[in-house]
């Protein structure tokens, strides 16, 4: 029997991943080739592309799900402190989705030189999300709040890596996105990801919507103008709040959820393990945000931040540790559940 050759990366990118319909919309595949683009959210391949070894399928977070197991570490992934923190300057108060500890950290690592530049996310075309590059604070400041669909910001990352140039990086991003940089560090072909990716920040998620979809079914709730904020309050709230033009509106959670990615589903990692520091809400205190330390340089930026009083942090509380443990518990149960249906 003559033996197949070995599928070409994009094939196995397309049929594990993108046919499925299973992308997140991470970006880690784009920006490296050609042969994918990123449209209204949505990765397309529109071109074939022979490359048995190519990046695109290697560094993706779906076609090689990290496991759903609990980690040695205990649930969180690894921690070396936890705190409630809020950013002091009243301009990130006001900005930020909840505490502003992102943006401010952001900018310090911006300010101190240690990074030259950060990958964010923020509005673009007709409010899909789109990867921005900041050099300074006044850009992380037009970046600050939450955008809840897929913006596909790896793509500038990767985009910023294959540049003649030698500052080192910062990315905030989803937990799959901090996955995603992970791999690019450790990747064998990808030396200027090691020498470069200096932070990254990563945010809580349970889940993610596409772009496009979001906005139909804002169209289906009559909010047709650009959305200048939106959140999803801790259960049992069991809504999306959006605020556009003015006027605020609540969306049944039932109906977000069941257009959010079908990828989402299989994905274990709430808490951005894979990040120097990681951030999200903060149970049961508007306006602060839980911050959890990782690696050494995350815990130091933070010591930085505290010391110039650009944060005001606090250990985390016993209690909010616990419930975010078994948050993280929970979203690693489905994840096993749905890895082992598909
Ligand atoms: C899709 C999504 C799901 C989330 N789910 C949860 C959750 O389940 N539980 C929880 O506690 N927190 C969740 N968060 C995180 C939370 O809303 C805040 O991002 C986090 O607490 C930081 O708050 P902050 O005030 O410090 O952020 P800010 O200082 O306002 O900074 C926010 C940062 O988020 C980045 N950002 C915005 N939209 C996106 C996007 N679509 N993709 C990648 N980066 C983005 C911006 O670049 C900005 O730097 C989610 C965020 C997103 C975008
Ligand atoms: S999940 Fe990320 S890496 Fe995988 S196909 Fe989608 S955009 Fe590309
Ligand atoms: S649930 Fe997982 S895969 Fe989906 S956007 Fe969040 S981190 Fe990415």
């Amino acid at each position: 029997m003559v033996p197949h050759p070995p599928a070409a990366s994009l094939d196995r990118l397309i049929t594990q991943v993108i046919e499925p319909g299973l992308c997140v919309a991470c970006g880690a595949c784009l920006g490296l080739c050609p042969h994918l683009l990123f449209l209204d959210g949505r990765v397309a391949a529109p071109d074939p592309c022979g490359l048995e070894q190519g990046r695109c399928v290697e560094l993706c977070p779906v076609a090689a799900r990290p496991s759903p197991a609990v980690p040695a570490a205990g649930p969180l992934g690894k921690v070396k402190a936890a705190y409630a923190a809020r950013a002091k300057s009243p301009d990130l108060q006001t900005k930020a989705q909840y505490g502003g500890v992102v943006s401010t950290l952001t900018a310090l690592a911006l300010a101190e030189g240690l990074v030259g530049e950060a990958i964010l996310t923020a509005p673009g075309h007709r409010g899909i999300p789109q990867g921005v590059r900041a050099k300074t604070r006044d850009q992380v400041l037009a970046s600050a709040g939450s955008i809840y669909a897929g913006g596909g910001a790896l793509r500038e990352l990767n985009q910023a890596l294959s540049e003649d140039a030698g500052h080192p990086l910062a990315l905030v991003g989803l937990p799959c996105q901090a996955l995603a940089a992970a791999r690019m560090k450790t990747h064998e072909r990808y030396p200027s990801a090691a020498e470069r990716i200096a932070l990254s920040i990563g945010l809580f998620c349970t889940m993610n919507l596409p772009g496009r979809e979001l906005r139909a079914l804002l169209h289906q709730h009559d909010i047709r103008g650009p959305v200048e904020r939106s959140d999803f309050p801790p259960p049992p709230a069991g809504i999306f709040q959006v605020w556009s033009e003015g006027q605020y509106h609540e969306l049944p959670l039932e109906e977000v959820r069941a257009i959010r990615y079908p990828g989402c589903a299989g994905c274990p990692d709430l808490t951005a393990e894979a990040a120097d520091i990681s951030v999200g809400a903060c149970e049961g205190r508007e306006g602060w945000n839980t911050v959890l330390a990782r690696s050494g340089p995350g815990e130091a930026l933070i010591n930085l931040a505290t010391n110039l009083e650009l944060i005001e942090l606090e250990p985390a509380a016993e209690s909010s540790l616990e419930h975010l443990s078994a948050a993280a518990d929970a979203k690693r149960q489905r994840a096993e559940q749905e890895q082992n249906r598909a």
